[in-house]
């Protein structure tokens, strides 16, 4: 499943498609990745038509395109969506194209020419629809920020973890006040957003902390710095065009990210713990699993 790094390498991809187009009009075959539209197939085609594409932007694993009026089309990858120029022909993926978006003739301002993009999807947990902005200010922003400006469908998840104006230690006095466990705050995404699976077992690795902690039981400087290394160990990826572990995660070109061979715990289940030798184990929590090394990460009582 993409997570923050992944789907900021398809936002960025997507940029460069699809920044200063206009959307001449939008086709959907797979009606079922609009049901969160409002007024449903008739209402996306009418929104989208004459759509200008002033802005491509994320919040968490939100995806948007965003007009001059404040409009969004929102997009989310789900499982496994993607996003690929109209131009390209990739007879497996074509299979699957779920919505596309036509550009209008003559308002390519990039480089290359693209006339389009299609949004694919094999497994159909992905979804668009179109959202108006509203302005947030969320508790976790830095004092005197400006509000957050996202799709109101992205209103109900926490600050993206990349956001410059996210206060790290206002986030993490909010997550010691849960009662959950540290992995199940990282990833319900409400007040941080941008974890998933990959990234909250390798921070917490990176932070000799097991997942399984109570959040309320952590120092404040130990969620710090869960927190600071969950940035950078995505920021890395990043760096490495993100990180796939089947087929279907792609950036915008098709390519795979290979950021998975530098993971201390994710999904090496087995093997020799990067740091101590002793071997990496993994646990079922919640329905997602978790991957730690007990050395290194002192599993609370009982597990
Ligand atoms: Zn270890």
């Amino acid at each position: 499943m993409p997570e923050l790094p992944e789907v900021e390498t398809v936002r960025r991809g997507l940029e460069t498609l699809a920044l200063g187009q206009q959307i001449q009009e939008a086709a959907v075959y797979a009606p079922r990745m609009l049901r969160h539209q409002n007024g449903g197939v008739p209402a996306f085609l009418e929104a989208t038509r004459a759509f200008e594409i002033t802005q491509v932007a994320r919040h968490g694993k939100f995806l948007w395109l965003q007009s001059r009026k404040d409009q969004t089309i929102v997009i989310h990858l789900g499982m496994s969506g993607q996003l690929r120029p109209l131009e390209e022909v990739d007879s497996a993926a074509l299979k699957h194209e779920r919505v596309r978006l036509t550009f209008t003739e003559g308002t390519q301002t990039t480089e290359a020419p693209n006339h389009g993009v299609r949004f694919i999807d094999q497994r159909m947990f992905g979804a668009t629809h179109t959202s108006p902005i509203i302005e947030l200010f969320a508790p976790t922003l830095k004092d005197g920020a400006p509000p957050l400006r996202i799709p109101a469908a992205a209103a109900h998840i926490g600050v993206d973890l990349f956001h410059p104006e996210l206060d790290l230690r206002k986030a993490a006095q909010l997550i010691r006040r849960s009662k959950s466990t540290i992995k199940s705050v990282l990833l319900n995404q409400q007040i941080v957003s941008g974890f998933g699976n990959i990234y909250a077992d390798e921070a917490l690795a990176r932070t000799r902390i097991h997942g399984l902690r109570r959040a309320s039981s952590l120092k404040l400087a130990q969620v710090v710095e869960i927190l600071e290394q969950g940035r950078e160990i995505m920021n890395l990826s990043l760096a490495h065009g993100g990180t796939s572990f089947d087929a279907l995660y792609v950036d915008v070109n098709g390519k795979f990210g290979d950021f998975g061979e530098h993971l201390l715990v994710y999904g090496r289940k087995g093997a020799e713990c990067r740091k101590c030798g002793r071997k990496i184990e993994s646990l079922m929590s919640a329905g997602r699993s978790h991957h730690f090394c007990r050395h290194c990460q002192k599993p609370p009582r009982g597990v």
